[in-house]
């Protein structure tokens, strides 16, 4: 049996379609979502990640900034920025990407953006509200998570849900998500026991260690849902050649390129899982769309509480 193969790039593509109808109907009434993205220093990697924000933004009709402070920028240079931006009445998201420069304050930084600003769910206040189930702005990758659970009509509720990885971004928020959607979720991480033993035991796995093909596909309960978060470049042939030699297709491609992106779940899993998000192509895409719909979700709530909402408005 093949998993049924979940895409990220469908259901993207479907949530950016809702957004450009709420994005239109904000605009008839004087509300043009904006995200300023601050990006310090050169890193090629955030550079790309920061113009994939950028493009999407256009795409949807929003506005964005981009803030490229120096690579040697002060905490109190980056302080301000943000304190800017904070009180810019057009701004509706500030993201900023990380990872910022050793010298930078990352924490005292990301804790300075105002939550009603906080596109990425990362400030203590945001965690806080997920935490206590109240609404509000919820960090992108598990937001995604739960998008491709819900879209693709995978039953979460009173199913037994197992979360690999524990962190801030990833694990801890994907937890209490599948927590609030009644699952009964058990959290593992580098220190767990017996994970095969607790890994067989999930209806829905949710992977985020950043460790290439660590799950084995005869640690999945045959039929699970098993949503794959890592996504890791592997580069050496033998371990390529160890993942991959069931998908002689990738091999050959892996061996022209160099490298090949894996999750941390065995690509072989896809003989086991009842469903699973590929890598690339699953989780990946939902992050930013994500981030596109918290701004959105953010212009309307901070602009618009109070007013008399669009119909759209009101998930
Ligand atoms: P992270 O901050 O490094 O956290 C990794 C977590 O995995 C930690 O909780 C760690 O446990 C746990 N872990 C590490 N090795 C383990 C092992 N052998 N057995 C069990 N648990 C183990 O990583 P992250 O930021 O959450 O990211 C995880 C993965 O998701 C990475 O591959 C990353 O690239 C990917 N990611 C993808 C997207 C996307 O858009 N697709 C977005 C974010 C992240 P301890 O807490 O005990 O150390």
């Amino acid at each position: 049996m093949s998993a049924r193969i979940l895409d990220g790039l469908t259901i993207r593509d479907e949530i950016f379609a809702e957004l450009k109808e709420e994005v239109a109907q904000l605009a008839a009434q004087g509300v043009r979502p904006g995200l300023a993205a601050v990006l310090v220093g050169e890193n090629p990697a955030s550079q790309l990640y920061v113009k994939s924000k950028v493009a999407a933004c256009e795409q949807l009709g929003m506005a964005s900034w981009l803030h490229t402070p120096r690579a040697d920028a002060s905490t109190e240079y980056m302080l301000q920025l943000v304190a800017d931006l904070n009180n810019d009445d057009n701004v509706d998201g500030i993201l900023v990407q990380l990872p910022l420069p050793g010298q930078i304050d990352s924490k005292r930084v990301l804790e300075a953006v105002s939550p009603a600003k906080d596109v990425d769910g990362f400030h203590p206040a945001s965690m806080g509200r997920l935490v206590s189930n109240r609404p509000g702005l919820v960090a992108c990758t598990p937001a995604g998570c739960m998008e491709i659970l819900r879209r693709n009509n995978i039953p979460i509720e009173g199913v037994n849900a197992v979360v690999l990885g524990r962190s801030d971004i990833v694990g801890k928020p994907m937890a209490l998500l599948l927590l609030h959607a009644n699952a009964t979720v058990t959290i593992c991480h580098s220190k767990s026991r017996d994970l095969p033993e607790t890994i067989h035991r999930a209806d829905i796995l949710v992977a985020a260690i950043g460790r290439a093909g660590f799950v084995q596909a005869n640690w999945i309960r045959p039929g699970a849902a098993v949503i794959d978060v890592g996504t890791n470049k592997v580069t050496d042939a033998t371990e390529a050649k160890r993942l991959l030699a069931n998908f002689p297709q990738r091999l050959e491609k892996f061996r022209g390129k160099g490298n090949v992106l894996i999750g941390d779940v065995h690509p072989d899993a896809v003989n086991t899982a009842g469903a699973l998000t590929p890598v690339p192509g699953g989780v990946g895409p939902m992050t930013i769309t994500m981030l596109m719909s918290n701004t959105v979700k953010a212009a309307r709530l901070r602009r618009l509480s109070g007013k008399s909402q669009p119909v759209a408005a009101a998930r």
